[in-house]
């Protein structure tokens, strides 16, 4: 049985592929228009609706483009029912779901609510003022558009840009800030850099599937707020010898064929042949910028109130990880896919 919304309308037949893109005029003007279709920009769409407004979705990559890139066998921390929106059950046969039933999940709900995604549309600028905002884009092949809408939700995440280390040989192509299968790894050389979640995961997998590994990390272990049951997992394989570690250390160069570290022994030369840098990632500011919004303190908290979430910038609304500026671990699918319902209630009082 479907548990389904009772206000939300049904596929009339829900195996139909849907036509995401271009389902209104080109010069169609959205009650409101998401910059991003994760997650959270989802649930916006989804909330505009069916508070009945016209609502559009535009991606620089394909539906929940983040989750698409993440490691290909990894689970979530978060329970499915954590991670669902728009009032639609997220079943799944596992306590976590991994994440091809996550894509599969925001596929079905992308589909039953006949969201308008633009997807391979990156947004470049935005022009005009609240009412009569103008948001350009530029697709895959150069190619610049144009959409109009009334209002902006802005969920365009942190993944797609790494916090860079800035050290020599940083740009090799065997640096890599994305973990995604350890089979090309077997038999290699690996350095993990990081402490946090995304690091002890990556350098578990690629140690399981006879990957050499050494994890190396500014810290003095593994960070305490590593889940609890990876924490266990990695310290002991670091205990047994299985990974080799060096904390207190930092990466200084990286060359072809290998890594130079500094630890509290002096220098170390690694043999190498790959190196994932799990050093995390920062929302696009620029663009933000760009956009007009302003930011606050050393975390660049965007100015937005925190009951509408509307930005310093009348019109434009923040949503998702972004919300939370440099603190990307403050804000996730789990909390970040109410705003969706905030931002609609503030629609509610604007545009009524
Ligand atoms: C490995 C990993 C595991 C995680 N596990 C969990 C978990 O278990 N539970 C949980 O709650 N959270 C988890 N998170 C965090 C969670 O995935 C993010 O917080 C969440 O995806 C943020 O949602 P969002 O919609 O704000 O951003 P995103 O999902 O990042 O979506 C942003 C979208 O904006 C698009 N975009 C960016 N710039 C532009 C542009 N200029 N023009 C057009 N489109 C643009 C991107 O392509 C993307 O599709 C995990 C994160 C990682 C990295």
């Amino acid at each position: 049985m479907n548990d389904y919304p009772a206000d939300a309308l049904p596929p009339e037949d829900p195996h139909t592929i849907p036509e995401l893109d271009g389902k209104s005029a080109p010069d169609s003007v959205f009650d409101l228009l998401v910059v991003g279709a994760g997650p959270t920009g989802l649930a916006c769409a989804i909330e505009a609706q069916k508070s009945g407004f016209s609502a559009a979705l535009v991606d620089k990559g394909c539906v929940c483009n983040s989750l698409y890139h993440y490691p290909s066998h990894m689970t979530f921390f978060t329970t499915s029912e954590l991670l669902e929106i728009g009032d639609i059950p997220f079943p799944s046969p596992n306590a976590k779901p991994s994440r091809n039933e996550a894509l599969e999940y925001y596929r079905q709900v992308a589909a039953f609510y006949k969201l308008d995604v633009r997807q391979y549309q990156r947004v470049e600028c935005v022009t005009g003022a609240d009412g009569a905002f103008d948001v350009h884009t530029i697709d895959r092949f150069d190619r610049s558009g144009v959409l109009h809408a009334r209002k902006l939700a802005i969920s365009t995440g942190y993944y797609d840009l790494a916090n860079l280390m800035h050290i020599p040989g940083e740009e090799l192509s065997k640096v890599n800030h994305y973990y995604d299968d350890p089979h090309p790894y077997f038999g290699l050389d690996i350095v993990v850099i990081g402490g946090k979640n995304s690091a002890a995961i990556s350098a578990l997998e690629l140690w399981r599937h006879g990957a050499r590994v050494t994890l190396v990390y500014r810290g003095d272990g593994v960070q305490p707020h590593v889940k609890y049951w990876i924490k266990p997992d990695i310290e002991n394989r670091i205990k047994n010898g299985e990974i080799k570690a060096y904390f207190h250390s930092n990466v200084v160069e990286i060359t072809p064929d290998a890594v130079i570290l500094e630890t509290p022994d002096g220098q170390v030369t690694l043999k190498n042949d790959f190196v994932f840098a799990m050093t995390g990632y920062h929302p696009d500011f620029a663009l933000l910028e760009n956009f007009g919004v302003e930011f606050s303190g050393p975390d660049k908290l965007p100015v937005c109130d925190p009951r509408t979430l509307e930005s310093n910038v009348p019109g434009i609304y923040l949503a998702g990880v972004i919300v939370a500026g440099s603190r990307t671990n403050e804000i996730f699918i789990e909390n970040g896919r109410f705003h969706g319902r905030q931002i609609a209630q503030a629609l509610t009082s604007k545009l009524r």
